[in-house]
């Protein structure tokens, strides 16, 4: 039973029956959640009527805007002919074509493709892939994994193991020994006194430390977003993740690029990874703007070099004896090619690439905020870091501020991801500029309101 009430300005729902992800189930029923009944374009609407621009597009992943007729068009037109099919024994020609397509998109020699249920399964299947892998190479010593702090990775045992924030380890078990953390690449750490270039450099001597101290034949992979989303929107210092990379080849490590956020258009790219950063990774992991979260679905990207040392290594029955009951479903499949034939035919890429900038000017206006002590944007993401007071600094107090801004702008018409002391936009791609206005003058309004303590 859910019971709606209305405050000033927002719907709020109490609910005793769901267990909502990170919930404090001390709290059960009492927390309060905005109800949403409708969306459309880059807006939901919330049970009251209230328009509110979708601020981190569902959860970065709304990417073609809500309520596309076409994909909703394409799953009934799916669900009809054919409502599921087993991956195991059996194909379907809808799941095929979108591989073949993804494949074609994908850089390199990623031709590969695992379907999964989300991000988290691709992560977990990533890893199990280097176990996999590893062993069918007799090495089975070399499965550890290096990670970084701040790093987020999944809500799979291996997928959490692997991410960095430690607030989310609290009262939960981690595989041991498996995870080795380096510094995350956050060029606000950057020691007083230091270029970019030199703290680019400790970075890698770091990255490079901790596999001589482990030992390479023990590292089986390297896993990192080509931009850290959920530590905040971490924008790595310039030529990073390529040297990380030429570290894990000179090691013979396996690189794996966790894109599920930065795939399918964030940066203006399909992928990252080869057209911002330069890498072609061995392993790429997608999910979310995959099919614009109109339904679940991710993707694991494997190169044709892994399957080929495999390959190389016998004529023996060789099963990656890993797969789930909605691998390639149907339905998902046919969204998101739907999905894929939006950004063919909106040309949302060159949309993304072309209103980028615009976006970053407009974001970066709010640094002028006594409150905001770094504005970091990057394609359509962007992170405002909130502190109080920078000289007296209050994680805890920050990170409480950043959630009534999120308050003070859903009052206002515009939702927040507040992360850390951050408020976080990852809009859909669809945006325009004066939607873009719009945007950050709400929010701009809501770090006053806050800050005023209204
Ligand atoms: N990897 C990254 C980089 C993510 O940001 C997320 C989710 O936000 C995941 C993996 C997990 O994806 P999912 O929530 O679809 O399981």
């Amino acid at each position: 039973m859910t019971d709606t009430s209305n405050s000033q300005t927002n719907v709020r729902s109490e609910d005793s029956h769901i267990v909502r992800p990170w919930q404090d189930v001390t709290a059960l029923g009492q927390d309060e959640a905005t109800v949403l009944e409708g969306s459309s374009g880059i807006y939901v609407k919330d049970a009251d009527g209230n328009n509110l621009i979708d601020g981190p597009g569902g959860m970065w992943c709304v990417n073609v805007g809500h309520g596309r007729r076409e994909i909703i068009d394409a799953v009934v037109k799916q669900m009809e002919e054919l409502s599921y099919f087993s991956p195991w024994t059996m194909s379907a020609p809808i799941t095929t074509k979108l591989a073949e397509r993804l494949a074609g998109i994908a850089p390199g020699d990623l031709n590969n493709v695992f379907f999964t249920t989300g991000g988290s399964t691709a992560v977990d299947s990533a890893l199990r892939f280097v176990f996999f892998y590893n062993n069918c190479l007799g090495r089975p010593e070399k499965k550890q994994i290096i990670s970084r702090v701040n790093g987020y990775h999944g809500s799979t045992y291996l997928s959490s193991s692997v991410s960095g924030k430690k607030s989310e380890k609290a009262h939960m078990d981690m595989a041991k020994g498996l995870c080795h953390f380096i510094s995350s690449p956050k060029p606000k750490d950057r020691p007083k006194g230091m270029s970019a270039d030199d703290f680019c450099d400790k970075l890698i001597a770091e990255l490079e430390a901790k596999i001589l101290e482990v030992g390479a034949d023990k590292i089986g992979a390297f896993i990192a977003e080509p931009v850290m989303g959920s530590g905040g929107v971490v924008i790595s210092p310039e030529g990073y993740f390529k040297r990380c990379h030429e570290i894990c080849k000179k090691y013979d490590i396996l690189f794996i690029a966790d894109e599920v956020v930065t795939s399918f258009g964030r940066l203006g790219y399909y992928f990252a990874s080869e057209d911002v950063f330069g890498v072609v990774p061995d392993m790429i992991t997608t999910a979310k703007g995959l099919t614009s979260g109109y339904l679940p679905m991710g993707a694991l990207f494997i190169s044709d070099r892994l399957m080929a040392d495999i390959n190389s290594t016998t004529n023996e029955y060789r099963a990656f004896t890993s797969g789930f009951t909605y691998s390639g479903h149907p339905a998902s499949a046919a969204c998101a090619m739907a999905n894929l034939d939006i950004f063919e035919n909106d040309k949302l890429l060159e949309h993304v690439r072309d209103i980028a900038p615009y976006f970053a000017e407009a974001m970066k206006t709010l640094s002028d905020l006594p409150v905001v002590t770094d504005v970091r944007v990057i394609g359509l993401m962007a992170g405002v870091e909130c502190e109080l007071d920078a000289d007296d600094p209050d994680e805890e107090r920050d990170c409480a501020f950043a959630m009534k801004v999120d308050e003070a702008c859903q009052d206002l018409g515009l939702l927040v991801r507040p992360i850390y002391n951050s408020c976080v936009m990852s809009p859909p791609l669809t945006i325009t500029k004066p939607q873009i206005d719009k945007m950050v003058s709400i929010l701009r309004a809501g770090i006053t309101k806050a800050a005023a303590g209204e």
